[in-house]
């Protein structure tokens, strides 16, 4: 094992719903400044544990530790101002919004807090918010477009608005849920050079992933879950190699 620092330890998680375990003896650790894959077949727990790294399910027994700290327990806004930032489950831009006031919003909630949407208007007129918004626009590939309304954009460039508006919060945990699903082949290796560029940076990230071209592009260690259970856990080529991954996963695409 290395000696990185452990940002994120999913101790011992149990997760059962009625009768079925969807997570079981899940320990997990993630090292700092790493592309972390999880992967594993539809119904194998990947959404359930992160739901419980986010706060948004509570598990049976077992601990997640962020950064040192025990964050089981704690509520998922209080999880997300502690610097771990999810994206991608479902499309969370805002349509009639241009893509610049879409990144101030979370921008504005990151350093005062939430606020509600009819109080917008001086927001907009913050400039230190706009610059900053700005620059994350700028490193997306999208600050030419700053203007335009994001409903109208590409199903690529909404990755990439969303990603900026993951980014403008400075997470230390940055959790990406299936980035590529539904993307075009084009799409989805643009998306792939944005998420090399951003490798490292003081960011950690974890993605789940079903492209198994994503995941080799991309991820320094993988996590391969089936029935809610880790059945390997390790570099990509050791992972790749697996007669138990293969048998679980790798055989049974296409
Ligand atoms: P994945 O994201 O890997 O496809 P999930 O974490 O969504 O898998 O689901 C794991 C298992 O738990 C599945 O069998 C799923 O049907 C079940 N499950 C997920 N969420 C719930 C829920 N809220 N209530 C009951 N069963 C659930
Ligand atoms: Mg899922």
């Amino acid at each position: 094992m290395s000696t990185r620092n452990v940002v994120l330890h999913v101790a011992d998680v149990h997760k059962r719903f009625a009768g079925l375990h969807a997570l079981a003896d899940i320990d997990l650790q993630v090292e700092e400044g790493t592309i972390h894959a999880i992967i594993g077949p539809n119904g194998a727990g990947k959404s359930t544990l992160l739901n419980v790294c986010i706060g948004r399910l509570a598990p049976d027994s077992g601990a997640v530790v962020f950064d040192g700290q025990v964050i089981t327990g704690k509520q998922p806004h209080e999880i997300n101002q502690m610097g771990v930032v999810r994206v991608f489950q479902t499309p969370e831009i805002f349509p009639d919004l241009s893509l610049l006031h879409n990144v101030m919003v979370p921008a504005f909630a990151k350093r005062d807090g939430p606020f509600r949407l009819n109080a917008f208007q001086p927001v907009w007129r913050r400039t230190d918010i706009r610059d900053e918004a700005m620059h994350w626009l700028e490193d997306v590939g999208l600050a030419t477009q700053s203007h335009a309304i994001a409903g109208s954009l590409s199903r690529g460039d909404k990755r990439r608005l969303e990603l900026a508006m993951g980014l403008v919060q400075k997470p230390r945990l940055l959790l990406l849920d299936e980035p590529t699903a539904g993307m075009s082949r084009h799409d989805t290796n643009s998306t792939i050079d944005l998420l090399k560029k951003f490798k490292g940076r003081g960011m950690t990230k974890v993605i789940i992933e079903h492209d198994m071209h994503v995941v080799f592009s991309l991820a320094d260690r993988i996590t391969v879950l089936a029935q809610g259970r880790i059945i390997a856990d390790g570099p990509p080529d050791e992972v790749r190699g697996n007669p138990k991954v293969q048998e679980a996963y790798l055989g049974g695409v296409h």
